[in-house]
């Protein structure tokens, strides 16, 4: 019988490439087990502007809410630049993230040695790092009110507020995922200067009374940028709000050498999101060389936090590793002169590969 209902939004330029690879794997281990997963694909994005006229499609949307969790490739195409904010493919999946409510947002940043030549720092600073940024999604800067123009369009103003509840939640998020990890979290803000991060600051030490198997520091957001570079390894779960996450997290992103490596979900709403970090990247689309790990580490996310698969997860997350060891590499992650770059397609199939062996070796293990 099917357990989870996933809708697939593979969306425009690799967007398609990544998913299709990302859903084979999800594929392989629901045939595995008998039928686990039901998949649905919609469009949203560019795609959905010219089949539907709109990037984001009623149907789209009714079928995201009707499902146990979403997996979206990427949106954008420079096909639709010429449009008004609000009309453009992007514009399609800032809607749809509004309406399923996820209001945390999760994004790992993993060293792994076989990459050590793409990070742009020195091996001895980014060893041993695997920092799990939670950002708060739906709040501060990037939507509190008042915000805009004066009349003469001279003068402009955001706002930034935050209030104990809407802390409260996305600090809880952070703490049970620390006690799935290395326990420990680092808060990020600036209470040496705002009020909301005061506020911050109080909230998150009282909720951390409730976890005292868990570490809490807290760390200005100026420290943070400084020891996330010089020395990434010292952190386990960065919390944050919105502006700080969105920085902080790409800047992480950096630790694994290439933007196709990096996957994301967003979590806490009606249903979940699970998407590759990476945008629809124009330049390389439709040619089979975009990397297909960011968005099957993301399928690793979706076993994790929708499928409660811990195992399968970790399985997937090992596989990658291992394809990684192994020296298969795309493109983006190619060495000059090392290796010969693999397409999408071949990078998802070594990944099926090693993940079918791993689940095959457990279920023997426990069937002796
Ligand atoms: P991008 O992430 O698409 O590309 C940045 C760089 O990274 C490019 O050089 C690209 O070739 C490379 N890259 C990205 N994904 C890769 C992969 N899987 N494998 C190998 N290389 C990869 O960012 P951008 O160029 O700033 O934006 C392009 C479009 O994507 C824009 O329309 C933007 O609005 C959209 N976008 C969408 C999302 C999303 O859907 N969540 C996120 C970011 C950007």
């Amino acid at each position: 019988m099917t357990r989870f209902k996933i809708t697939v939004l593979p969306g425009d330029g690799v967007g398609p490439e990544v998913c299709r690879e990302a859903v084979r794997i999800l594929h392989a281990l629901s045939v595995f087990y008998g039928n686990e997963f039901r998949f649905q694909e919609k469009a949203i994005g560019g795609a959905a502007i010219r089949s539907h006229g709109t990037p984001l499609p009623q149907s789209t949307l009714d079928a995201c809410l009707d499902s146990d969790a979403v997996f979206l490739g990427a949106v954008g195409t420079p096909e639709y630049d010429h449009l008004p904010p609000s009309e453009r493919p992007e514009a399609g999946l800032l809607r749809l993230r509004t309406a399923l409510g996820g209001f945390a947002n999760l994004r790992p940043s993993v060293f792994f040695p076989a990459l050590a030549d793409c990070s742009p720092l020195q091996r001895s600073r980014v060893e041993g790092a695997n920092v799990l940024i939670v950002r708060e999604l739906l709040g501060g800067l990037y939507f509190s009110q008042p915000r805009g123009f004066d009349h003469d369009g001279n003068v402009a103003s955001n706002t930034m507020r935050y209030s104990t509840a809407e802390i409260e939640r996305i600090a809880r998020i952070a703490f049970e995922q620390a006690r799935q990890r290395r326990k420990k979290v680092t808060s990020v803000d600036k209470a040496n200067v705002l009020e909301t991060s005061q506020l911050w600051r109080r909230t998150v030490s009282r909720v951390a009374r409730d976890y005292p198997d868990v570490a809490l520091d807290h760390m200005f957001v100026d420290a943070c940028a400084m020891h996330l570079i010089s020395n990434p390894a010292r952190f386990d779960v960065i919390l944050t709000e919105n502006l700080f996450g969105d920085i902080l997290s790409d800047e992480a992103a950096a630790i694994t050498g290439s933007m196709g490596m990096l996957a994301s979900a967003t979590i806490g709403g009606a249903v979940n999101i699970y998407e590759p970090v990476h945008g629809s990247a124009p330049d390389i689309a439709g040619r089979s060389l975009a990397n297909p790990l960011g968005a099957i580490a993301s399928a690793a996310m979706l076993l994790r936090h929708t499928a409660n698969m811990p195992l399968e997860a970790a399985d997937l997350e090992a596989a990658i590793s291992q394809v990684l060891e192994e020296g298969h590499r795309t493109s983006d992650i190619t060495s000059r002169g090392k290796s010969q770059a693999l397409r999408t397609n071949e990078m998802g199939a070594f990944v099926e590969q090693a993940f079918v062996a791993m689940l095959d070796r457990r279920f023997s293990y426990h069937a002796v």
